[in-house]
């Protein structure tokens, strides 16, 4: 089986290229290891941007999401009103329509299949697919998430700076607690409490969602998170009932250095390539633009040549990607009291009451 390019990884940033491949005449092939629909640890918040730049099927949508709520350590908040709103999606259901967007273009699509390896072999891949043997391709899109398989065989690995640990719990609680907060996405930063850590709280159409994280370089030990998630929930909210628990890493310093974005002739795309806005963990509008861009710059470089890393490079820039290098200042929030009340004053002023 031969393909021009081979997609691995079937999230929001390898449906978008895939789709835009097939969109643009190549043979293309999406790989992914699970079935499909498929759950991803995701708070599902789309801020406005998203809805403007993409269709977001209402079969995804759990509540419309009226605004942000940033909480300092002694209390005081500001409340970004969002006009017009974003939407807080069920991933599983918005990731499966993405796909099913690029199959309908003319991709093909095997589930269930891991990629465990790729190897070079001339001027092609040989990708090796569990269930399925060893598919050639001229190029690959690595859009395999922060635990990045493609990354690893081709030895580019993360530090540890670059990574945040995250754990989110979903909880039933009374009626009129989740009412309080349905539509909102609230914030809390608190470094006296876990340095280098923040929580979030997402109210949702039938349950709320929390989550922590915490860079990894100043985490000791996951159980330090654990705790302060469950010492938070006792004190947010009265009696809440655990439905789900769940832990994943998040690419927390933007994305990688362009020479670390593109290695021969394959192109790293969403968490794979770091493309998470560092300020606030958001991810998907920027998966599913760095997966247009990958599928973009393969285009021109079949039509053109030249090098394939500058036309990378240059699709992102036209995207606004290379705004997520350099994000850094929610970051001295998350390590001293006095700068995480100082960010929230300075959100205050900007307009957030
Ligand atoms: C706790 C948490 C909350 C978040 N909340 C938000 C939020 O509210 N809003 C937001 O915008 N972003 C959020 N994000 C970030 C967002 O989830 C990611 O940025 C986004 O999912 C990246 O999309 P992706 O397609 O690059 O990767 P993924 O969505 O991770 O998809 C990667 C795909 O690759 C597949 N795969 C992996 N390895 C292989 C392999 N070897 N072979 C074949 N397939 C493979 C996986 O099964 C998966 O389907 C959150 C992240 C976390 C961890």
């Amino acid at each position: 089986m031969r393909y021009d390019v081979v997609v691995v990884g079937c999230g929001p940033s390898g449906a978008s290229a895939l789709r835009r491949c097939a969109e643009l005449g190549l043979r293309s092939l999406g790989v992914e290891k699970y079935k499909l629909p498929r759950p991803k640890p995701c708070a599902g918040i789309l801020y406005p941007r998203v809805l403007e730049d993409f269709q977001v099927p209402r079969e995804a949508v759990l509540s419309t999401l009226q605004g942000i709520r940033l909480i300092a350590p002694s209390g005081k908040q500001a409340f970004i009103k969002l006009d017009p709103p974003g939407a807080i999606v069920d991933r599983q259901v918005f990731d499966y329509l993405l796909v099913q967007e690029a199959v309908k273009v003319g991709a093909e699509l095997v589930e269930e299949a891991r990629v465990r390896k790729v190897e070079v072999r001339g001027t092609s891949y040989q990708v090796y697919v569990e269930g399925l043997g060893v598919v050639e391709a001229k190029f690959l899109v690595a859009a395999d998430g922060v635990y990045s398989t493609i990354a690893r065989s081709l030895n580019l690995p993360w530090r540890k700076e670059d990574l945040a640990l995250t754990m989110q719990t979903y909880v039933r609680v009374s009626e009129e607690a989740r009412r309080s907060v349905e539509g909102i996405f609230e914030v809390y930063y608190d470094p006296s409490k876990i340095l280098g850590g923040w929580i979030w709280v997402a109210g949702r159409a039938r349950d709320v969602l929390v989550g922590i994280g915490s860079s990894l370089n100043y985490l000791n030990h996951p159980l330090k998170l654990k705790q302060r998630l469950t010492s938070f929930l006792k004190h947010r909210f009265k009696e809440p009932k655990v439905l789900k628990e769940e832990a994943y890493m998040l690419p927390f310093k933007g994305p990688k250095k362009d020479s670390q974005l593109v290695k021969g002739k394959t192109i790293f795309v969403g968490d794979a390539g770091g493309f998470v806005r560092s300020d606030t963990g958001e991810g998907v509008y920027y998966a599913m633009h760095s997966g247009l861009a990958a599928a973009e710059a393969i285009y021109d470089y079949l039509a053109q040549g030249g090098s394939l890393k500058d036309l990378y490079v240059k699709k992102l820039d036209e995207r606004g990607m290379l705004q997520l290098y350099g994000l850094t200042e929610v970051h001295e929030a998350l390590l001293s009291v006095e700068e995480a009340e100082a960010f929230i004053d300075r959100v205050r002023k900007l307009g957030g009451a």
